[in-house]
């Protein structure tokens, strides 16, 4: 595992200048796991040596100075929340992480546009609090846990579940730190006269932002995000699928609805495992240490609101639009044999309290509920990592990643627990590898087995969008055609950008020439 030792003693200087530029009570170097990965495996892991939290951006060009004078490498997070893909723990144990969590304000909310301007730190908690507080009638997006940041989420494609769930897509603008501390607005930020920066994406020449995205080139300090009017309904609907037979016909009949957008928003699919484990663990339901039987899962499916698989999804917009969609998607769904749709409906300019946490998070309302799903095995100290393919919505698809990561995981005695995040004309299909953190052999299992996931994939065409920290430089070798161009440009880019190899070494199979 690459580690700090390259650096000597330079650590420890850089450590003291660090202190003395942005104060010594902003530079931790202890009690440092909440900003590691909560889910690594026993013995050595990824860690940062200490942790930096600059409260400006001018803190941030500190920090980059220092770093270049020294040449110790600095691991960028916003919040350090991106559980399943290694926290805020950075690729080269022993580097300084760089928390933006002190840099947590809403600096701008356009309601007559639907955006906002966001520092890194802020949290989807924040977000809503701060709409909440100045009387917004506008919604937000959010991903199933609201503890994370806006940015950091955005910026690792993350996901959430309303019309404007594809985060990094409806993202407009950035202003990023360069790794030698220049300043880079992007898109119409690029004018001094900022007029346009949140409502238009493109500048005159080319776009950088998607750059900044699951990289190393700079440390993104602002963002504009999208905002949603309130609709008139908000109506969140079930589709529940008694059996395995028909999930193929099931993503054959959803992938029209997708593209032509009756289905507006983001819906999630998950397997009998992922819905009961939303709601207990797996003692629940068996004991054994084998995978879980076909006649517990039947047990499971059979539930009042579970099924072998179920999508959440939700329609929101005037009464009569809402109406149509509904009968249309009710027409088309129930057509499959063992499928049932349901609806609840909400006033959506006076949304209730919403307790279902489904619920919530399609209205772009944070929470923590969902963090339950990953207690599956080890209660408290449950611990996930995930396996996350992106793929045509269709039955083949479907079936082969499914059967692909539940026989591997299978194999070694794990259960497949599956959510499908489905989008315009893609779905992300993660397996959400779940494991008890107290259980050595099956934390070593879970990892192996995610790893063996890779090959098998990649041969279907299926990549990861996203990456645990583990996997990364084999899931960019898998991004091989020519001759793995798209790395070579990437190094190439970081080599003009970044020469002294500072910013996040090894970020998604980037590395410094010094390193490769
Ligand atoms: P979250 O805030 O959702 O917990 P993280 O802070 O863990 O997300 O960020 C996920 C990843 O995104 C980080 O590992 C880092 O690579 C990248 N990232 C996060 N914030 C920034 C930022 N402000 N600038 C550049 N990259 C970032």
């Amino acid at each position: 595992m690459e580690d700090m030792s390259r650096h000597g003693d330079s650590f420890a200087t850089a450590l003291e200048a660090m202190k003395a530029s942005i104060g010594a009570d902003n530079v931790l170097t202890q009690d440092l796991a909440d900003y590691g990965d909560p889910f690594g495996p026993p013995g050595e892991w990824y860690r940062p040596g200490a942790v930096l939290l600059p409260s400006s951006v001018e803190d941030v060009q500190a920090i980059l100075r220092i770093a270049n004078e020294h040449g110790t490498p600095l691991w960028t997070s916003s919040q350090g929340r991106n559980k399943g893909y290694g926290g805020g723990a950075p690729r080269v144990s022993g580097t300084f992480a760089v928390s933006l969590r002190r840099m947590n304000k809403v600096l701008e909310v356009d309601e007559e546009n639907c955006m906002a301007l966001v520092e890194p730190g802020v949290r989807f908690f924040d977000l809503y609090d701060h709409l909440r507080k100045i009387g917004s009638r506008l919604w937000m997006s959010v991903p199933d846990l609201g503890a994370g940041s806006v940015i950091g989420n955005a910026l690792e494609h993350g996901v959430g579940y309303t019309p404007i769930g594809d985060h990094f897509a409806n993202h407009c603008g950035m202003e990023v730190v360069l790794p030698d501390g220049d300043i880079v607005r992007t898109g119409m930020g690029g004018m001094s006269n900022p007029h346009n920066w949140l409502i238009y994406p493109h500048s005159c020449g080319p776009s950088w932002d998607g750059m900044f995205t699951q990289s190393n080139y700079g440390i993104v300090t602002k963002m504009g995000v999208s905002l949603f009017p309130a609709p008139e309904v908000y109506a969140p609907g079930w589709f529940t699928l008694d059996n395995e037979e028909h999930f193929g016909t099931f993503l054959e009949v959803l992938r029209p609805l997708m593209i032509d957008g009756t289905i507006p928003n983001q819906p999630m699919i998950i397997n009998a495992v992922c819905a009961a484990s939303a709601f207990g663990e797996r003692k629940q339901w068996y004991e054994g240490k084998d995978p879980i039987p076909e006649e517990v899962l039947d047990r499971i499916a059979a539930t009042p609101g579970f099924g072998r698989w179920v999508m959440r999804f939700a329609l929101y917009g005037d009464a009569p639009v809402v109406a149509h969609n509904r009968t249309k998607i009710e027409r088309a769904l129930t057509a499959i044999p063992g499928g049932a749709v349901s609806f609840d409906q909400y006033d959506g300019q006076n949304l209730p309290e919403l307790t279902n946490p489904h619920h919530r998070v399609q209205a772009g309302v944070p929470s923590m509920a969902l963090d339950q799903m990953t207690r599956w095995y080890g209660g408290e100290e449950g611990g996930h990592i995930g396996f996350s393919c992106a793929m045509p919505i269709a039955g083949k698809d479907g079936i082969a990643i499914r059967d692909l990561t539940r026989n591997l995981l299978n194999e070694r005695g794990l259960d497949y627990s599956a959510a499908i995040i489905v989008g315009k004309r893609s779905m992300i299909h993660v397996a959400l590898v779940v494991f008890d953190t107290k259980n050595d052999q099956q934390t070593r299992e879970a990892y192996a087995v995610t790893k063996a996931m890779l090959e098998p994939a990649a041969k279907l065409g299926y990549g990861e969008y996203r990456s645990h920290l583990d996997f990364m430089d084999e899931v960019a070798a898998l991004y091989d055609f020519n001759n793995n161009a798209q790395r070579r440009l990437a190094e190439r880019i970081k080599d003009c950008l970044d020469p002294n190899g500072i910013l996040s070494p090894g970020k998604q199979g980037i590395w410094p020439a010094d390193y490769r």
